[in-house]
């Protein structure tokens, strides 16, 4: 399935979730609708004196519940399908937890690798400038995703308090502990994820020491979710990158391989492990096999050779519909994107409240609080799950899109 296809997908996701739901007609319409769509041509001064031209989006899903939340993303497959899908999940991961927010998602089609440091400091002020209208904390607050990090969201918070004219910690998350940025943000997305897997393995009655893992993906999710994991006793046994992947059955150190990714920006050529195809690390016997990479990796061609006890969706929408099926048929446990990744807009979150009110938290009551929020959501949506003999995937959208179709229904449509 193309890229392009993940609107389909996800609106798919939506209508299956219906069969389960007693919505009316004009609310599923509503619901399947972006609130605002912005599309923006960024320049950016080069480094070569020339000027180039970026297609930059934002998308805000729904703002039902709060304001709208959500990541940039800077990459170049970057669509605006993409963007519609990712603010959509966004407002049902939102719901899901239940965190005041709503849904968006913004990103920029630019490969960042292969832009200067201040090239892509440019192409961020100038994306910013032009969204200063719809963004801010009482409207739509971004954050990181694929291609951004801290430093970037440091230039957006300075972008909108220059325009401003006063400091707003809490135009955006993702920043910096120095510029208010929160305490465990950086791996809470993964540190999140890990809380699911753990609550799975309880439900499931498997004990977790020693499990085997395999990760695809090694960028902030991945590489966090592997450091936790490995603390925890799990052996890493594969893990892949853009650039390639590799195994080791005895185990690998994602400490030592993150210092090789710094040193070399390449996951090939680390010593501990050997080089395989990134085509067959799906193929690996393992206990918890965690995509977190992109979208659509997981896909009818490939789905019948996942072996895995446990698929922990660090990624957005790693598995594809028809996949779906397959991997419910071979028993295989899933903790679905929506619930799984929901640990990042949590502590988002978490920071949103710590800027607003200028009084900063502990990482331990950081941590504590994500725990509790983590293992609420899981035990709700399995509950809900075994309840109405759903999967995990339709548990968790019925009872996140149902929230949204509630507060939708209070308040009216205006006028
Ligand atoms: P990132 O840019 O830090 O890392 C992405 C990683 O994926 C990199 O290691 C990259 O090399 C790898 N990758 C890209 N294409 C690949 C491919 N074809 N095969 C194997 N690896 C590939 O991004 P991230 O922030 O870690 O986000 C990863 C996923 O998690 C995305 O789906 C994102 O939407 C989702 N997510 C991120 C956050 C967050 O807080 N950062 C929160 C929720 C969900």
């Amino acid at each position: 399935m193309s890229k392009e296809n993940v609107w389909e997908m996800t609106l798919k996701r939506l209508d299956d979730t219906m069969t389960v739901l007693n919505l009316k007609p004009g609310i599923i319409k509503y619901l399947k609708e972006p609130r605002k769509i912005v599309e923006i041509s960024v320049p950016v001064k080069m480094d070569n004196g020339d000027i180039d031209i970026f297609k930059g989006y934002r998308v805000q899903h729904n703002t039902n519940r709060g304001p709208a939340k959500g990541g940039i993303r800077y990459h170049q497959d970057v669509t605006l399908d993409e963007m519609k899908a990712l603010a959509m999940l966004m407002t049902w991961k939102c719901s899901l937890v239940g965190i005041p927010f709503g849904g968006a998602k913004g990103g920029v089609v630019v490969n960042p690798t292969m832009l200067s440091e201040r090239e892509l400091e440019n192409l961020t002020r100038r994306y910013i400038y032009e969204l200063i209208p719809l963004i801010g904390p009482e409207k739509d607050i971004p954050a990181p995703d694929v291609g951004t990090n801290a430093k970037v969201m440091a230039w957006i918070m300075d972008t909108y308090s220059m325009a401003k004219g006063y400091v707003v910690p809490g135009a955006v998350t993702g920043k910096p502990i120095e510029l208010g940025g929160s305490q465990g943000r950086e791996e809470a997305t993964s540190r999140g994820a890990v809380y699911t897997i753990l609550a799975a393995l309880k439900v499931l009655k498997i004990d977790s020491s020693s499990l085997t893992t395999v990760i695809q993906g090694f960028g902030n999710v991945g590489s966090n979710a592997a450091k936790i994991l490995y603390d925890l006793g799990f052996k890493i046994i594969a893990v892949s990158d853009v650039t390639g992947a590799i195994r080791n059955d005895k185990g690998i150190d994602p400490y030592k391989l993150d210092e090789h990714i710094k040193k070399n920006k390449t996951i090939t050529g680390f010593s501990r492990a050997e080089e395989m195809e990134p085509s067959e690390l799906f193929k690996i016997k393992c206990d918890v096999l965690f995509p977190a990479a992109l979208e659509n990796q997981i896909t009818e061609e490939n789905a019948a050779y996942i072996n895995a006890k446990i698929l922990a969706e660090g990624a957005n929408a790693p598995v594809t519909p028809q996949a779906d099926p397959i991997l419910k048929d071979k028993g295989i446990f899933l903790v679905p994107d929506i619930l799984c990744n929901s640990g990042g807009v949590t502590v988002s979150y978490f920071e949103w409240v710590q800027g607003n009110l200028a009084y900063f938290w502990s990482k331990r009551k950081v941590n504590l609080q994500l725990r509790d929020i983590m293992e609420k959501a899981f035990h709700e949506t399995y509950n809900f799950s075994v309840d109405k003999k759903l999967d995990m995937r339709k548990a968790a959208m019925a009872l996140a899109v149902n929230k949204v179709a509630c507060a939708m229904k209070l308040r009216g449509v205006y006028p």
